[in-house]
């Protein structure tokens, strides 16, 4: 599969990837699907994460992380970023408001080149305040490469960004080079996993250790722990015993199209 998608790649080449993804906003060819993720105590279901999907006119099946590469490197991520933003604030105040679910967080992943705009704050108070929705409701997902560099400027942007209430978490953690050190000045809320410590946690004893210190670190400085990437029960059980806050995965769920959320939260 990979080999496919890698030839598509080079034979659409990058050029017309970004001819056409120009045009995909005004064309309406992006949605985004939502995973849940679920509380492991409760085991109830108290956020979802948005993931963009691309669904390209000539049905070319382009990975959306390769789709992303591609948008980073050219600038449209921050158009289509804007998008996925808002898009999600608006989704996620429909439901807070349709399903009684006042708390409900939306997860949004945010490049690097979003989160380093100077106007970066603003488009977040402009579209909390455009859509309604209460600046708790929202998590933003950042890397770890985020967090490396310019520490002082991003300091300042998070701690605007806690007085608005909004969350964030550290997506892919483990997989970075970032210092301990910047994770205990930044008022993050969340340490987001790599799933492919998950992936191989129950065969290989050094990703179960990264895993337990993760999880440890997490609650030593107040933040929770999401394991993403959770396929089986055998993992599933794991991070419970482990205290792990939250889990995410083809386990519990894959990502939902809009309505089938609607539906799976009536319940
Ligand atoms: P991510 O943020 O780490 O998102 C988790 C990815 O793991 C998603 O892939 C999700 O569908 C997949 N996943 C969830 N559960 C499992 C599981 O149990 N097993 C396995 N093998 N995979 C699982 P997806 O949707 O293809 O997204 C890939 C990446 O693309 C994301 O990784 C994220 O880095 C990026 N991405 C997706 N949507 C956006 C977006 O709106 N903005 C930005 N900047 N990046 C996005
Ligand atoms: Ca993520
Ligand atoms: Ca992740
Ligand atoms: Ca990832």
């Amino acid at each position: 599969q990979f080999y496919n998608r890698d030839l598509e790649v080079q034979i659409m080449e990058e050029q017309t990837i970004e001819n056409h993804l120009h045009h995909a906003i005004e064309r309406k060819e992006f949605r985004l699907m939502y995973q849940p993720i679920v509380n492991g105590e409760r085991g109830t279901i108290e956020a979802y994460e948005a993931l963009l999907r691309w669904n390209h006119p000539a049905h070319i099946n382009l990975g959306v992380q390769q789709m992303i590469q591609i948008a980073e490197q050219n600038g449209q991520i921050l158009e289509i970023g804007k998008w996925v933003l808002e898009e999600a604030c608006r989704q996620n105040q429909q439901w807070r408001k349709t399903l009684q679910k006042p708390d409900l967080v939306i997860c949004v992943n945010v490049s690097a080149l979003q989160f380093e705009q100077r106007t970066f704050t603003k488009t977040i108070r402009e579209t909390l305040k455009k859509t309604g929705l209460p600046g708790h409701c929202l998590e933003l997902e950042i890397t770890e490469r985020i967090a490396m560099t310019g520490m002082e400027e991003k300091l300042e942007k998070m701690k605007e960004l806690k007085e608005m209430g909004v969350k964030m978490s550290i997506d892919d953690f483990g997989t970075g080079y970032s210092s301990l050190a910047y994770f205990t000045r930044y008022p993050i809320d969340t340490l987001k996993i790599d799933k492919s410590f998950i992936n191989k946690m129950v065969e290989d004893q050094g990703a179960e250790t990264i895993v337990n210190t993760i999880i440890n670190m997490a609650h030593s400085m107040e933040m929770k722990a999401v394991a993403e990437g959770v396929e089986t029960r055998e993992q599933m059980e794991y991070l419970l015993s482990k205290k792990c806050d939250f889990l995410q995965g083809y386990y519990l769920s894959k990502p939902l199209e809009a309505e089938s959320v609607d539906g799976s939260l009536k319940d």
